[in-house]
This record gives structure tokens, C-alpha cells and sequence, in this order.
């Protein structure tokens, strides 16, 4: 063995050990409330998810009379539908502040089952080539879980190519232009006349979401399937 290899496998043996330590000196606690919890989310957090349900709109997958609604009506979609996991609101809330504002890296596992779950809710039958989702470290370590789960190859094929403008800072309109000069398709050919599940932590607007959609199409896509953990309330 190389004395490089021989090194990286000590520090894998170090890291295993402090992993098995932290168990037992430290035991295991729900990432939402703290609570000691052998479940990776304590019951009660679990049970505070509001799942979205009911009558949906076709298109945006919002909750309501199961019509298409009039925001869809009035807009210019590029995606074909949109499928939230739940409401954005406490457990769920919590969890994705954790995990991307308080570099909580082991949740993208949980926040990739959930995902999975509204995947084969609404999406198990469709034909889909290719997942994605905004380029982007915590996005891209959700995907790579999605990947392995679902089977399904993440295309990794979206760029930022300028700095996005603050959202919260913007009006409606600029919060729909702005997406389009940040982002672009890395290699067009790969998205070419395949369906793709785009995937993303919340929705509020839709509107990146869209542009990103709409980027697709450009680049040949034939439909562009969205799944979002959380759909903004
Ligand atoms: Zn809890
Ligand atoms: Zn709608």
C-alpha cells in the first residue's frame, strides 16, 4: 500500500471511530427539537408535518378545487407539472434551516426520502430521463441521494454563470427575470428530447424553478417535472 493510501485509510479508520464515539457518548438526538430520539425525527416532529393533500391544481400542484388554478392560467409555465412533499412550516422549516444554514450535511439523506415519497406519489409512471436541480453544494448532495434511490441519473447540467440578485430584495418582476442571466444549460445535447424531474427545497413563486424550466426546453428538453420538498405558505 502507497504511503498516500495508507494514509487516507487511517484517517477513514480515525473518522469511523469519532463517528461510533459521538454515538455513545452523545446519543442521538431529533435534529428538529432536540429531544433524545433514535428515530432520525422524534414522533411528535414527524407528526407536525403538514403534508400536502387533497384536491390539487393539475399544473403547480397547489392545494384548491382541483381545477387549474388562476395564477397557472395567467402565467407562462415552462414546467409540465409541480408536485410538493409538504407545507413550508415547522418540522420541514426546521429541518431545511438546518440543513442549509446550520451545515447539518446528514440530513440530505431525510430530506431526500421525503422527496422520494412525493416522487412516487405522483411521479412513478412518468418517463423521466434525468434529475436535477439548482447547482448548488446542499442541492447537489440531495440529488446524489435522489440518484441512488430512485435510479434515476442526475444530469448535474445546470450552471451559474452570474451572481443571482438577493430574491428577498427584489420585486415580482425582477424575481421573474432574474434567474434567466444566472443560470444556463452546460451541455445542451445531454437534455435534448428527455423528460426531467427538476428538484428543489421550496416553492413560493415557482419562478426560478421556471426559468430553470424554461432553460430546459430551450435546450430541447421534451417535459420538465417538478418536485419540490416544500411549498411556501
Ligand atoms: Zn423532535
Ligand atoms: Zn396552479
Amino acid at each position: 500500500m502507497s504511503r498516500t493510501r495508507k494514509n487516507k485509510y487511517l484517517v477513514d479508520i480515525r473518522n469511523h471511530l469519532l463517528e461510533a464515539l459521538k454515538d455513545v457518548l452523545i446519543p442521538p438526538a431529533c435534529p428538529v427539537c432536540r429531544k433524545p430520539s433514535s428515530a432520525p425525527v422524534c414522533t411528535q416532529c414527524m407528526q407536525a408535518i403538514e403534508v400536502v393533500g387533497g384536491k390539487l391544481c393539475p399544473r403547480c400542484g397547489t392545494s384548491g378545487q382541483g381545477e387549474t388554478c388562476t395564477n397557472c392560467r395567467s402565467s407562462e409555465l415552462y414546467y409540465y407539472q409541480a408536485r410538493h412533499f409538504a407545507y413550508y412550516a415547522k418540522t420541514i422549516k426546521v429541518l431545511v434551516l438546518r440543513y442549509k444554514k446550520q451545515g447539518m450535511h446528514t440530513l440530505a439523506g431525510l430530506l431526500a426520502r421525503f422527496l422520494e415519497i412525493c416522487y412516487n406519489s405522483h411521479y412513478s409512471a412518468a418517463p423521466i430521463h434525468y434529475l436535477d436541480g439548482l447547482p448548488s453544494v446542499p442541492m447537489a448532495r440531495i440529488c446524489r441521494c435522489l440518484e441512488s434511490n430512485l435510479k434515476i441519473p442526475y444530469a448535474n447540467n445546470f450552471k451559474k454563470i452570474g451572481p443571482a440578485a438577493k430574491q428577498k430584495f427584489l420585486s415580482a418582476q425582477d424575481r421573474r427575470l432574474n434567474p434567466q442571466g444566472a443560470y444556463k444549460v452546460a451541455r445542451s445535447l445531454k437534455f435534448a428530447g428527455k423528460n426531467l424531474l427538476l428538484v428543489d427545497d421550496i416553492f413560493t413563486t415557482g419562478s426560478t424553478l421556471n426559468c430553470l424550466a424554461r432553460l430546459a426546453k430551450r435546450a430541447g428538453a421534451d417535459k420538465v417535472y417538478l418536485l419540490t420538498l416544500a411549498r411556501g405558505v
